[in-house]
C-alpha cells in the first residue's frame, strides 16, 4: 500500500458528519477505519466506551496530555476535552488502514499540519444553523446548556469552512454520501 493516509471530516455537532462517516465505512472496499477519540465528557445514554469514544475522567485526560499521548487535543467546549490518541492511529496504520478523523476544525488543522502530504481535509456544511438546531433538538441527547454551546461553536466553525480543502453541503444525505465517497476514493487511490 502507498503511504498511510488521513481523512479529516470536520463539521459542527449535529451536521450529519458521523452518519456520513459511518456510511462511507460501510459502502467502500477501501481499507478505512475510524480513529476513536478520547473525551473527558460523560457518555450519552446510547454511547459505549471504546466504541463511540474512550471516556476518560478529566484528571486522567490531563495526565495523558502531559505524557504526550495525543496527536492533537482541544478544549472543544469550556472544560470539556477531546483528543486523538497517538496509539490509536498507529494501531490502525499498522493494520494497513487509512484513518478517518471525525474531529473539530482546530483538531483537523493540527492533523493536516503534522501529516501535510497524507491528509485530506473535508468540511461537512449543514444546510443552515436553523436545520442544525432542529437536528440537535430532535436527537434529544443535549441539555439546554449543551445545545447552546454547540450552536455557538457551530457558528464559528461554519466561518472556518473556507480553510478546508473541500466542502460538502449536506442538504441531501445520499448526495453528500456520494460526493464524499468519490472524493475519498480519488484521494486514497491517487
Ligand atoms: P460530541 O460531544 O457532540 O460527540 O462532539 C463534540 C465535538 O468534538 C465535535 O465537533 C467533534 O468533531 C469534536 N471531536 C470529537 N473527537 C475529537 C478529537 O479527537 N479531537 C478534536 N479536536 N475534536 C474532537
Amino acid at each position: 500500500m502507498t503511504k498511510r493516509k488521513c481523512v479529516v471530516l470536520s463539521a459542527p455537532s449535529g451536521s450529519g458528519k458521523t452518519t456520513l462517516a459511518k456510511r462511507l465505512l460501510q459502502n467502500t472496499s477501501l481499507p478505512l477505519a475510524f480513529s476513536i477519540s478520547a473525551t473527558s465528557r460523560e457518555p450519552r445514554a446510547n454511547e459505549k466506551d471504546g466504541v463511540d469514544y474512550f471516556f476518560i475522567k478529566p484528571e486522567f485526560f490531563q495526565e495523558k496530555i502531559d505524557e504526550g499521548s495525543f496527536l492533537e487535543h482541544e478544549e472543544v467546549y469550556p472544560g470539556i476535552f477531546y483528543g486523538t490518541l497517538r496509539a490509536e492511529v498507529e494501531r490502525l496504520w499498522s493494520e494497513g488502514k487509512h484513518v478517518i478523523f471525525d474531529i473539530d476544525v482546530e483538531g483537523g488543522f493540527q492533523i493536516k499540519k503534522q501529516f501535510p502530504d497524507q491528509t485530506i481535509t473535508i468540511f461537512i456544511m449543514p444546510p443552515s444553523l436553523e436545520a442544525l438546531k432542529g437536528r440537535l433538538t430532535n436527537r434529544d441527547t443535549e441539555s439546554t446548556e449543551s445545545l447552546k454551546m454547540r450552536l455557538s461553536k457551530a457558528k464559528n466553525e461554519m466561518k472556518s469552512a473556507s480553510k478546508f480543502e473541500h466542502i460538502i453541503h449536506n442538504d441531501d444525505l445520499n448526495k453528500a454520501e456520494q460526493e464524499l465517497q468519490a472524493l475519498v476514493t480519488r484521494f486514497i487511490e491517487r
